[in-house]
């Protein structure tokens, strides 16, 4: 698999960039290539732009995890790292490690309780099956998930802790509150879009979650 960053020009000329796989995931060195002339016209001003994101495995968990400046999508990583139903035992591992630095805890267990949310009003066994895994989990770890419970938004908490069995007190010290983060992404999000060609299915979900 080959990654590339691209930012087009009203002049119609793509430029494109070959990245490597942990380049590509962690956007680096993107914004100086976006901020790069048109190699045609001369343009400083991209028209759009796109990276093409790699899947999230264990290698980039890892890397990701090492190194805190590491984001995977800065929009909001946990929205990110919950379209992964494959890695919940691989979220559960990390947030197990105890080498594993505590904000990047705190964005698996948000990630964790994301894909609850989204998955509460599916009927589907496959989906139960990942909702009961998902509880039965962090109800073992309830000691982590109540330290994590600042950093997750209350949309997502009212909604998944009572299905974890943790008590959910509504907080004014959340991360954000659920109609600061809508106009937040909302005042991004066609930015993003264009940007992140390949998100569009979790920008689908974030939609979706307004709803
Ligand atoms: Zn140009």
């Amino acid at each position: 698999m080959n990654y590339q960053y691209q930012r087009g020009c009203e002049c119609g000329n793509i430029d494109s960039l070959e990245v490597s796989k942990i380049e590509a995931a962690f956007e680096l060195n993107y914004l100086s290539f976006s901020k790069s002339e048109c190699s045609k016209c001369g343009e400083k001003k991209m028209s759009f732009g796109s990276i093409n994101s790699p899947e999230i495995d264990r290698e980039l968990l890892t890397i990701w995890a090492e190194n805190i400046d590491y984001l995977f999508c800065p929009l909001d990583e946990g929205l990110t790292l919950a379209q992964y139903k494959e890695n919940i035992d691989l979220y559960l591992e990390f947030i197990d490690d105890e080498i594993i630095n505590a904000e990047k805890k705190n964005v698996l267990i948000e990630a964790l309780c994301v894909m609850i949310y989204d998955r509460v009003d599916k009927t589907d066994k496959e989906d139960l099956d990942i909702i009961n895994k998902i509880a039965t989990e962090l109800k073992l770890r309830e000691n982590q998930v109540l330290f994590s419970q600042h950093w997750i938004m209350d949309y997502i908490k009212k909604v998944s802790f009572p299905i974890i069995g943790v008590e959910y007190k509504n907080s004014l010290s959340s991360k954000v509150d659920k109609e600061n983060h809508k106009d937040y992404l909302e005042s991004i999000i066609k930015e993003s879009i264009d940007k992140r060609n390949s998100k569009n299915k979790l920008w689908a979900k974030i939609k979706n979650i307004w709803k």
